[in-house]
């Protein structure tokens, strides 16, 4: 259910059918749009009685939202949803958002030589791995603390927000004091305790789509976070398995016209995982924009060969800088702007 309150409505109305919902036992989101504030009811197992709601003062109407995922729904949120950072940056609305970074932070020396590139180019996000979800257990795991140590200097030093993902419950709360975004990997897309636990955090979640997860499925992962009033949510699309042997995954951007249509949440696109290949993933970011996507999230590795994880699809920072200028072209085309974070020249000269 959602209740529209009047354009007028006052903060107080607001608040007196907020304090209504819970009476009744259910959970209130005020959801503030340009034009009027609506709020989103969950909680109920089936219908809430609208005529109380509907007598109250500032109420405009009630309405039944049939879909499963809801506060994700565009019917319940008409305008794009824009997260801010505290570095400045923002995902979502006109301007790009470019993630960059290695597959795992491999050191400090490894980190901060890819960082210095990716800011220099214009990247505004750097993206690393401190806890790696590996198919062997024998792989590289990630430098956990360390890591995140690693990334902090990184946002100290450059100005980079930092996205980073948290692998379990057990270490989410300490992923999400020392990230700027919290990632939830595609391995984890349907870990509802984890995705619950997300939504607790009053920091954005960046949701990787699962591998063979419909686009319902990616909705409701994003309504598990929102259920619990946590709305700064990114979706990320990163490549479905598929019959095709021509690459890692297949990478469906498709899906990013239809999760524009039917959810107000910024849509990033990762085509590093999404082909598990390097040659791959220059062409497939420029497709990512030119399909609608608020920015893409790409693996960059100044030694890919000696790369602890993913090495084959990290692209070289030269690659990088290349299609940072590409997106940039492609961009106004599809009424968007690439921002190039500002301090990039200064920083380098400051060297
Ligand atoms: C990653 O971004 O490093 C990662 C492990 O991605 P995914 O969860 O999409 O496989
Ligand atoms: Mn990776």
């Amino acid at each position: 259910m959602l209740v529209v309150m009047k354009a007028q409505a006052t903060p107080e109305e607001i608040q007196a059918v907020c304090d209504h919902i819970v009476q009744l036992g259910f959970r209130p989101h005020p959801l503030p749009g340009a034009q009027r504030t609506a709020i989103g009811i969950t909680g109920n197992q089936g219908e809430v009685n609208r005529g109380n709601l509907e007598s109250l003062s500032g109420v405009a109407e009630v309405i039944r939202v049939s879909k499963a995922y809801k506060l994700a729904s565009r019917d319940v949120k008409e305008e794009d949803t824009v997260v801010r950072l505290a570095t400045g940056a923002v995902i979502g609305g006109r301007d790009l958002a470019v993630v960059a970074g290695p597959c795992s932070i491999e050191s400090r020396e490894q980190a901060f030589a890819i960082a210095e590139q990716v800011a220099a180019a214009g990247a505004q996000f750097f993206r690393g791995g401190a806890y790696k979800p590996r198919t062997s257990p024998y792989a590289f795991q990630g430098l956990g603390l360390e890591a995140l140590k690693i990334m902090a200097e990184i946002r100290e030093r450059f100005g980079l927000a930092i996205v980073t993902e948290a692998l379990d419950s057990e270490t989410l709360h300490l992923v999400a004091g020392w990230a700027d975004v919290v990632q939830i990997g595609a391995r984890n897309m349907q870990n509802f305790s984890l995705l619950k636990k997300a939504g607790q955090l009053r920091k954005p979640v960046l949701i990787k789509r699962g591998m063979s997860a419909t686009m319902e499925e990616f909705l409701m992962a994003a309504e598990y976070v929102m259920s619990e009033g946590n709305y700064q949510v990114i979706l990320c699309e990163r490549g479905v398995r598929t019959f095709a042997d021509h690459a890692r995954n297949t990478l469906d951007l498709s899906i990013v016209p239809a999760l524009r249509h039917v959810s107000h949440l910024p849509i990033l696109v990762d085509p590093s995982h999404g082909t598990g290949r390097r040659d791959s993933v220059l062409p497939m970011a420029r497709a990512s924009i030119a399909a609608g996507a608020d920015g893409v999230m790409v693996e960059v590795h100044d030694h890919p060969e000696k790369a602890l994880s993913d090495g084959p699809q990290s692209i070289y920072p030269a690659q990088f800088s290349v299609m940072m200028q590409e997106l940039e072209q492609i961009a106004p085309v599809v009424g968007r702007h690439l921002p190039r974070r500002v301090a990039a020249t200064t920083a380098a000269a400051a060297e």
